[in-house]
Parts: structure tokens; C-alpha cells; sequence
């Protein structure tokens, strides 16, 4: 099941495309193995009414974060 709490996500304004997707840790900026990443769960994206982006997380980010 997905863990996260949306308050403690960055604004997606200030994320790269590859965080926006997925591709990075959306805390540290890494790229992704997709075996290890943990799915943070689809979140709307208040800039656009029919947004979303998909926020995944570096286990080590995950960790100090939970
Ligand atoms: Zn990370």
C-alpha cells in the first residue's frame, strides 16, 4: 500500500520531470531502480485541474521520511 501523506511531498513546481514521472526520488533527486523504489501513490497536481504526477521515492528517502 502506498505510504505517504501528500502534506509531505515537495510542490511539484519544483520538481524535474524524471521526479514528476517517477524516474527520480522526489526528495533526493536520484534515479530510480525500479525494483527498489517505493510508490508513493498518484497525487493531483493543484496547478491543473486534471493533473497528475506520480511521486516515487529512493528507499532511503522513504525510510527518513516515514
Ligand atoms: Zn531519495
Amino acid at each position: 500500500m502506498p505510504a505517504t501523506t501528500s502534506g509531505s511531498l515537495p510542490p511539484p513546481a519544483t520538481l524535474t520531470d524524471a521526479q514528476l514521472r517517477g524516474a527520480a526520488c522526489v526528495w533526493g533527486g536520484g534515479r530510480l531502480d525500479t525494483s527498489a523504489a517505493m510508490d508513493l501513490g498518484v497525487q493531483p497536481d493543484q496547478r491543473y485541474p486534471d493533473a497528475r504526477w506520480y511521486p516515487r521515492a529512493c528507499p532511503a528517502c522513504a525510510a527518513a521520511r516515514s
